[in-house]
């Protein structure tokens, strides 16, 4: 396990976090209603009165207009955070602590 000797301190705070949280956290703190039994909700980019944006364990996927990523763009399309890295920073903010 040598491979922590060669990342930053930051980027590793980075992946710890991301590691430690899942999708359905990121909802919960954000106060959005959870995810049904199958993992779907409705999405939050495109209007819909189906749901078919499904939360996947550190994800998402829309089946109706696309959208995809991680638990960061999770954050930017839930209107959390703006970019990648005010995203990381309100990860580190509200589950980053040991
Ligand atoms: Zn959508």
């Amino acid at each position: 396990m040598t491979r922590r000797a060669y990342t930053s301190t930051r980027r590793d705070q980075t992946s710890s976090i991301t590691e430690r949280v899942t999708a359905r956290d990121v909802l919960s703190l954000a106060g959005f209603a959870e995810p049904n039994r199958n993992d779907m909700m409705r999405c939050p980019v495109h209007a819909e009165k189906t749901a078919s944006f499904h939360v996947l364990e550190r994800g998402f996927r829309c089946f109706g207009c696309g959208a995809h990523g991680g638990l960061f763009a999770l954050c930017i399309v839930l209107d959390i955070a703006r970019d990648h890295s005010s995203a990381a920073r309100w990860l580190e903010e509200n589950i980053g602590h040991e």
